[in-house]
């Protein structure tokens, strides 16, 4: 699990472009108004939303999403995002029955339309249509002011964020057309947060696996769960380690907690990236041969051979073993965190 700075500059960057298009994205949709920019291109290619719900909760919602509020739900750190998604339903609906809020997120597609559910349900398509996320990721980047190719581009994560595992590189076709970008994933998921839908600090930038196959609807906790914009240290609470079994002749890669992070451990379990490391069992048999031929001054004797070049141990790290030395580097490789944890087991690296 990879930590994402939001104070760095590409990060605070990219929010403020993600910011730029949907507040006049948004706010033209819920007010048919467009901003005060002369011929914003954003505005002026803008539809607004033809509300579907009943009309005193379309005043309620409509008067709910002001400009304050909006900038909350689109730039707003997860723990305002958690508060605004609990408020807005007690808010704009007037019968605020938990229960019944509760049994529609966890009904069928078809249970949802339900008569007991109506205000529910069409309350929820006007958010789905305001905080569009299937539009936005529909968008074509050649053509577009602004689509989750440039938020992709923007962020410049090289791996997943979840598992470190997988390339997540953004590029487009020399046509400018779609090619390849992260997922990404809800951490609150938009089946049960649809107001949190094209939120930045819920767009986590991850590989198909963890979005798709692994994490789905699970809801993760802000209070049992590490959110990659928060927790800045979540790679020092845990450690890859292995195990051999000399009966099976068999390799077992762990996860060990380091500092009784439970936050850390159980988003670990949750996503079940302990065993997707088994998977790379031969990445690790790799590096335990490098040990059994080299001894502890692999590194040293590389170096010494090459006396004349100046190399630098990042460089020497990432020339022989693929990965990068540094934390703050260890997205920019697959496996970075992983092998750097191995390498110190067996002595290779301090
Ligand atoms: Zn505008
Ligand atoms: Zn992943």
């Amino acid at each position: 699990m990879l930590h994402l700075d939001s104070n760095s500059l590409e990060i605070s960057n990219a929010r403020i472009q993600h910011w730029n298009f949907f507040s006049c994205r948004t706010s033209k949709k819920i007010t048919g108004i467009n901003c005060a920019t002369v011929n914003c291109k954003v505005c002026s290619s803008t539809k607004s939303h033809n509300f579907k719900s009943l009309p005193v909760i379309h005043t309620n919602l409509t008067h709910y999403l002001n400009n304050e509020i909006l900038e909350k739900i689109i730039c707003g750190v997860p723990l305002i995002l958690e508060l605004i998604n609990n408020d807005l339903f007690s808010n704009v609906l007037s019968i605020a029955d938990n229960n019944l809020l509760n049994n529609y997120f966890t009904a069928t597609k078809t249970e949802k339309t339900d008569a007991r559910f109506k205000t529910i349900h069409e309350l929820v398509f006007d958010i789905e249509s305001i905080f569009n996320y299937k539009y936005f990721i529909g968008l074509e980047p050649n053509k577009s002011l602004y689509s989750a190719y440039n938020l992709a581009e923007n962020l410049n994560r090289i791996s997943c964020t979840y598992c470190n595992r997988t390339y997540t590189t953004t590029m487009c076709s020399s046509k400018g057309e779609k090619l390849m970008r992260p997922q990404f994933d809800h951490w609150f998921p938009k089946s049960k947060y649809p107001l949190l839908a094209i939120s930045f600090y819920n767009l986590i930038p991850s590989c198909n696996t963890c979005n798709s196959s692994v994490k789905g609807d699970i809801v993760l906790e802000l209070q049992n769960h590490v959110h990659p914009y928060l927790n800045s240290n979540q790679n020092e609470d845990f450690e890859f380690n292995y195990i051999y079994s000399k009966r099976l002749d068999k390799y077992k890669v762990y996860i060990a907690n380091k500092n009784s992070a439970s936050k850390t451990f159980n988003t670990i379990k949750t996503l079940k990236i302990d065993n997707m490391y088994n998977a790379h069992i031969d990445e690790l048999k790799d590096l335990i041969k490098i040990k059994q031929l080299y001894s502890d001054t692999y590194i040293q004797k590389i170096k010494a051979f090459f006396p004349k070049v100046m190399i630098s141990d990042d460089e020497i790290f990432r020339l022989l073993f693929g990965t990068e030395l540094n934390n703050i580097d260890f997205h920019k490789r697959p496996l970075s965190k992983f092998k750097s944890d191995i390498l110190k087991e067996l002595g290779i690296i301090k």
